[in-house]
């Protein structure tokens, strides 16, 4: 099992190490919008009134990102699977029985659409023990600017569930488990190109749901890509910008607000109480 937030951390030191410069913050560290010197992408702007100027501007913004490049419309869709975390109190006799030298990580039914999709993992060293589902993916279709509809995560951090001013509707706020993001595709292979018509813009997005494990390799695609390297290689290929054709989508993505998976159509339970004592089988 990799944990994910000190692959992160690892991640980090080892670029500021290499001389990478970050730029931390909710003002500071995020970006407002792309910069143009007329249709060239020359940086971006920030939420602090800053420009960083750049030659090449990657996006990379996980969910983020079809909501702030509209042009990836019928190409990536974030999307939100759920998690429950259970807290193990560490004299419980479940301490030692769903610790990690005892229980594995876990899947089910990992193909087998929403009556499936459930994994987990032995409980952390504080005591945290996760049950994931994945086989609904859920959307948050909401109107944008342009007048058109994009699924736009909402995590504890948006400034919806922060000042009570709700434009997410209160039913994913008052969510009783966390919802988290992913950003598909409709084919479910990555997005790594330079965007057409827009000189100087990339995008390196469109996970769905499997990136994670490709942390120590991908960023070394990402530069051959910017550079032109060994465009033939199939990975190279499938991550091309590209747009769903004849054949069913693996994702069926920007469906909207009249789509089943809209958080909006889904009807979310208050209080639900385990009323039967089952028997451990493990
Ligand atoms: C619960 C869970 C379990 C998973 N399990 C696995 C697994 O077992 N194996 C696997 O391979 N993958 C797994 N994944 C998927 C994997 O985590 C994602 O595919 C991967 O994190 C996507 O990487 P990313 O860099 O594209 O996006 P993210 O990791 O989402 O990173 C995007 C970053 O952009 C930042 N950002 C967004 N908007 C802005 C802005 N305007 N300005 C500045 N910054 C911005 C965000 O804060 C975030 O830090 C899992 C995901 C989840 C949520």
């Amino acid at each position: 099992m990799a944990v994910a937030d000190k692959s992160c951390r690892f991640a980090l030191h080892k670029a500021r190490t290499l001389g990478a410069k970050f730029i931390f913050g909710e003002e500071a560290g995020c970006m407002k919008e792309l910069c143009y010197e007329g249709s060239k992408v020359i940086g971006v702007n920030t939420r602090d009134g800053k420009t960083h100027s750049a030659e090449m501007t990657v996006l990379a913004c996980g969910g983020w990102t079809p909501v702030l490049l509209p042009e990836l419309d019928g190409l990536c869709e974030a999307t939100a699977g759920s998690v429950i975390l259970f807290k193990i109190p560490r004299e419980s006799p479940l301490w030692d029985r769903l610790g990690p030298k005892q229980f594995p990580t876990w899947m089910w039914n990992m193909r087998n659409g929403p009556e499936g999709g459930v994994y987990g993992f032995p409980r952390d060293e504080n005591g945290w023990f996760k049950v994931g589902y994945r086989g609904t993916k859920y959307t948050n279709p909401l109107r944008q600017g342009d007048g058109n509809e994009r699924s736009t995560p909402v995590t504890r951090w948006s400034p919806a569930k922060k000042d009570g001013d709700a434009p997410t509707g209160g039913k994913l706020t008052s969510f009783p488990q966390k919802a988290h993001q992913y950003t598909d595709t409709f084919d479910n292979h990555y997005v790594v190109d330079r965007v057409p018509h827009k000189q100087g813009l990339m995008v390196a997005t469109g996970g769905s749901g499997h990136a994670f494990k490709y942390l120590p390799s991908v960023g070394n695609w990402v530069v051959d890509i910017m550079e032109g390297v060994d465009m033939d290689r199939p990975a190279v290929k499938a991550w091309r910008w590209r747009f769903s054709g004849e054949e069913e989508p693996f994702n069926s993505i920007m469906e909207g607000t009249g789509g089943s998976r809209a958080l909006q159509n889904i009807r979310l339970l208050g209080k639900v109480s385990l009323q039967s004592n089952p028997t451990a089988k493990l």
